[in-house]
């Protein structure tokens, strides 16, 4: 592995990193509360028909596929680190867990975490596969994994199939599953399930960066209308991505910038842990939303996104989301494809960007590299003959031939 592949887990820990040498380490405020001490602050929300009472915050379990791209050593710690932040959840009234049988071997490093802890949690875990065969094979595994006889909520990981559907009401009158879901990051594919009645909850993408004033009429437009639908359906809804999907801000690195210096001196000043918080309450000010899934890296993460839940969403949190939002939009592709129909050359605009941001924001080197190098050579960064044209519709005004251009020198 090269040195520069090697870094960080999570954003936080690369705010943590990058300012506290110019800011120094904040001190938390909310210490975990003792193995069996009444969790503070925890609060629970009926997942749809599936009539469970769901803490607001559970574990996801995607942090582990990105230490996995940042190399053995951070994957490791990661794995090493899962049971402590499982129990610690549990500690703070946290009552479920969700990954899937693709999360490398977090359902077992869970299955072990959770032993003699069974009762207290739910366990939500996925496939995606789209034979039903398949789909049977890999929740036989799970089961195995977690070592357990049923799995509360079982979903098609990324999308639907007929064979998943089919392979889930197998598994559902075989006692195996309580309730079926899905995953996916379009409104439009979620509508349809839970228009059809195939779904008893969904894991739906959902972020101030998403939502906020300057991109609701541009992005994501049919997310609120989607949750209003499970409303009515009375599906539950489990947002995924709360904290916009570990986009780590380059603007963290330029501290010369007054904007950036000023949102990191009330970051010094407030807690750092407060940005984040903002986030999760933001989505959890939603009666819609039953829940946030939160990838986290580390016990103190758990301890801090508990603590959210003793504030109510106030003046500095919205204070706080919009500099960050401010900051991050002149680098945040909404990948929303308004460019491409304009662009003459073909060139693949937001497949550029995103790989871009695997690399730049995720830490997803090696990854990003190899998805840019499969991209036919005409659709790449090369072929872009400036003519300005997708500039004009982006509805970001992100810079893309600059951006593309620098895309290309990272990736190529
Ligand atoms: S500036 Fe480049 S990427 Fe943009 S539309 Fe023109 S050729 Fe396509
Ligand atoms: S570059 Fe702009 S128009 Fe193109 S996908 Fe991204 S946000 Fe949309």
């Amino acid at each position: 592995m090269k040195a520069e592949e090697s870094g960080s887990v999570t954003r936080r820990h690369f705010l943590e990193t990058t300012t506290a040498a110019t800011l120094g380490v904040l001190a938390a405020n909310h210490p975990a509360p003792a193995a069996g001490e009444p969790a503070a602050g925890m609060k629970y929300r009926r997942l749809g028909r599936t009539n469970l009472k769901i803490s607001e915050i559970g574990l996801g379990c995607a942090s582990g596929l990105r230490s996995q791209q940042l190399g053995p050593e951070q994957f490791n710690k990661y794995r090493e680190a899962l049971p402590m932040i499982a129990q610690r959840l549990l500690d703070h009234g946290g009552n479920f867990v969700a990954t899937s049988a693709s999360y490398h071997d977090t359902e077992e490093i869970l299955g072990r975490a959770l032993k003699g802890r069974r009762k207290d949690v739910f366990i939500f875990t996925a496939s995606g596969k789209k034979d039903a065969k398949a789909v049977i094979a890999d929740c036989e595994r799970s089961l195995t994994r977690f070592q357990t006889d049923v799995i509360d909520g079982y979903f098609g990981h990324g999308g639907w199939s007929d064979g998943f559907g089919e392979a889930a009401q197998t598994l559902k009158q075989q006692g195996k599953i309580r309730f079926i879901g899905m995953s996916c990051h379009i409104p439009e594919k979620h509508r349809e399930r839970v228009e059809a009645g195939l779904v008893d909850f969904i894991f739906q993408p959902y972020n101030y960066m998403n939502l906020a004033k300057w991109t609701e009429k541009t992005d994501r437009v049919g997310t609120e209308e989607l949750f209003e639908l499970c409303k009515k359906k009375d599906v539950g809804v489990m947002v995924i991505k709360p904290m916009t999907g570990h986009f780590i801000p380059n603007w963290a690195k330029q501290t010369d910038d007054p904007k950036v210096a000023g949102l990191l001196t009330e970051l010094k000043t407030v807690g750092k842990q407060n940005l984040y918080q903002a986030f999760l309450l933001w989505v959890l000010k939603n009666p819609n939303v039953c829940c946030a899934i939160v990838g986290m890296g580390a016990t103190q993460d758990v301890t801090e996104n508990c603590a959210a839940l003793t504030q109510k969403f106030g003046a500095l949190h919205e204070r706080l989301l919009e500099q960050y939002a401010a900051l991050a939009t002149g680098d945040y592709c909404r990948m929303c494809e308004t460019c491409v129909p304009t662009c003459p050359a073909g060139v693949r605009i937001p497949d550029i960007l995103r790989y871009r941001m695997y690399h730049q924001n995720y830490g997803h080197r090696r990854d990003a590299r190899e998805l840019y190098a499969a991209l036919p050579a005409h659709q790449q960064a090369p072929a872009c003959t400036e003519c300005g044209q997708c500039e004009q519709v982006c509805p970001a005004r992100l810079a893309i031939v600059r951006k593309l251009k620098a895309a290309h020198e990272l990736l190529a």
